[in-house]
């Protein structure tokens, strides 16, 4: 028998074997993601952090960390390394007591030199004493944020983006319910493809946030009935070189369970660490008129 056929054969395999691992490399390298969390007045947080953590994983995108700061006060021993993550998540809440100030410090220089960060529900209503986090985050709510902290951002009912100056008080809800999410900005690559109504799982829709909402942009808003307006509900702000995605959306396990709630998770998360989406929209998302919610893995 002639040994032609075999170089031949190993060399294809040679290079089919060389262009998996080549894209193997460049499209699995996972973002890293650190979730810091440890004060909220969300007793659940234990459980919201590691169904976003499963969340996060289970799309083979990300690989995340945790970093738990004491239960009371100021914890002189969180100082996270922020700067080895690709974007950094809040489960923080209310009245979570100040980070060392080295710790603040940290985090201005890892956003401000084009960190990542993700605000999720209740982590608007930390730190209303810290001047760079409210930039950061856009809008708050609670911590006794008022008319000196910033106008009210929303839309109105003629669909008109609304800069807000009168004064009261900021953040508030109503009973949880269902609600639908309204896409304003159909090109922004964290929405881009939603259906531009969908119906978003049991949660509590934040409303009159209020904050310096420099640089954000409203890219969903959902009408609350507390208010008659049109209620940010994603956001992007871009705060020095840094990206931050923020939703107030997500209050319990089960508003975390909806499917729109984890595409945005995912899709923000990945746009914060790398300003570029390539998430899917999944098979499963809500429809305008129908919520669709996900079990969780665990
Ligand atoms: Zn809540």
């Amino acid at each position: 028998m002639t040994t032609l056929p075999r170089p031949r054969c190993f060399r294809s395999i040679a290079f089919i074997g060389m262009m998996f691992l080549t894209a193997g490399l460049s499209a699995a390298e996972p973002l890293r993601v650190l979730i810091v969390d440890g004060q909220n007045n969300h007793g659940v947080w234990p459980q919201t952090t590691q169904l976003m953590k499963g969340w996060l994983e289970e799309s083979g995108r990300f690989q995340v960390d945790t970093a738990t700061a004491a239960p009371k006060g100021t914890d002189p021993n969180f100082r996270p390394q922020f700067r080895n993550y690709h974007a950094v998540l809040s489960n923080f809440g209310h009245g979570a007591a100040a980070w060392p100030e080295a710790t603040q410090k940290d985090f201005e220089s890892y956003v401000g030199n084009g960190g990542g960060f993700v605000v999720i529900h209740a982590a608007n209503n930390s730190f209303p004493e810290w001047p760079a986090y409210n930039e950061m985050i856009g809008l708050g709510g609670w911590g006794g944020r008022t008319e000196k902290d910033g106008p009210y951002v929303y839309y109105n009912g003629e669909g008109k983006l609304t800069v807000d100056n009168s004064s009261g008080r900021g953040g508030s809800h109503g009973p949880q319910h269902e609600f639908s999410v309204i896409i304003r900005d159909r090109e922004h690559p964290i929405v881009a493809g939603m259906p531009v109504e969908w119906m978003h799982a049991k949660d509590e829709l934040y409303d009159r946030l209020r904050g310096p909402a420099q640089n954000m942009q409203v890219l969903a808003t959902a009408e609350s009935s507390a208010t008659g307006r049109h209620e940010p509900m994603i956001m992007t702000i871009n705060w020095k070189q840094g990206r931050v995605f923020h939703t107030p959306m997500g209050h319990a396990e089960y508003s975390q369970e909806c499917v729109g709630f984890i595409t945005t998770l995912l899709r923000g998360t990945e746009w914060a660490a790398t300003g570029k989406v390539t998430l899917p929209i999944p098979k499963d998302f809500p429809t305008a008129d129908k919520s669709s919610s996900r079990a969780s893995a665990k």
